[in-house]
């Protein structure tokens, strides 16, 4: 669980009430149980649960050096917008594979776009699908979820390398060029991946003006969703195997 307190002590009470409702009610946790926290400096610690009262939860906690399971290189995915169910999907498997940061952004063939009166409430939703994911997978960040409304507007989170998915690239065989980024070993890195319909050549063309290199992922297409795993897969690869 991800506590919003520094955790400084060998004593920590949780007092969050949605943390407090989990571990009491939904996974009815008794004293005795360990369970795992992580404070906003990132430290993970084991938690004994000594009481459960009305509404807080009395631990005694034990640091972890643990090693941590971040990307030794911040990850930013941009994709495209698509419909609930797919970003939605998309938050969660970004976050197991180890994003940093996930934009969505609205660009010529998105199918659809988000009005200015739905966004704040969308982003709290995916928020907390990426608070689950990286709770499950025991990452000591979660990961910022953004909605960008112009493409243009990407610009404004560009990594030390940035990069745009693009399928002429890979007709091109030019996953090469993905490589080569890589060899380079970047802190940070971004990807902007395409809808369904793909990029406009216009778009691509300002992305690419704005120093975003157009990269292959390989010979086969994959759905706008798919494409993202594969590029963080194959930064797992790189990085962590
Ligand atoms: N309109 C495209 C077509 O029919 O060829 C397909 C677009 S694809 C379904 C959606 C997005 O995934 C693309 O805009 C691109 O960013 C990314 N993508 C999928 N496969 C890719 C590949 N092999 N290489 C690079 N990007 C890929």
């Amino acid at each position: 669980y991800f506590v919003n307190k520094v955790i400084e002590n060998n004593r920590f009470v949780i007092e969050d009430s949605e943390t407090f409702k989990h571990v009491a009610k939904v996974l009815r946790h008794k004293p005795g149980d360990v369970i795992y926290l992580v404070d906003p400096e990132q430290n993970l610690f084991t938690a004994t649960i000594e009481r459960i009262t009305d509404d807080k939860i009395e631990t005694s906690v034990n640091k972890l050096a643990t090693p941590s399971t971040e990307l030794p290189i911040d990850v930013t995915i941009a994709c495209s917008l698509s419909k609930k169910d797919k970003i939605e999907w998309i938050t969660q498997k970004s976050t197991e594979l180890g994003a940093k940061k996930i934009i969505f952004f609205s660009s010529k063939y998105s199918i659809m776009t988000w009005k200015k009166n739905v966004i704040e409430k969308k982003l709290i939703r995916l928020q907390e699908i990426a608070k689950n994911a990286a709770q499950q997978s025991k990452r000591r960040i979660v990961p910022q979820v953004v909605y960008v409304n112009k493409l243009t507007d990407l610009v404004d989170h560009k990594a030390q390398s940035n990069l745009v998915a693009y399928e002429e690239s890979a007709k091109q065989g030019e996953i090469s060029l993905l490589a080569q980024t890589l060899n380079q070993n970047p802190n940070s890195i971004l990807c902007a991946f395409g809808p369904e319909g793909g990029f406009a050549p216009d778009e691509i063309n300002f992305l690419n003006k704005s120093d975003f290199l157009s990269v292959g992922l390989g010979p086969r297409i994959m759905r706008a969703e798919t494409a993202p795993m594969y590029f963080l897969s194959v930064l797992s690869y790189k990085y962590e195997l």
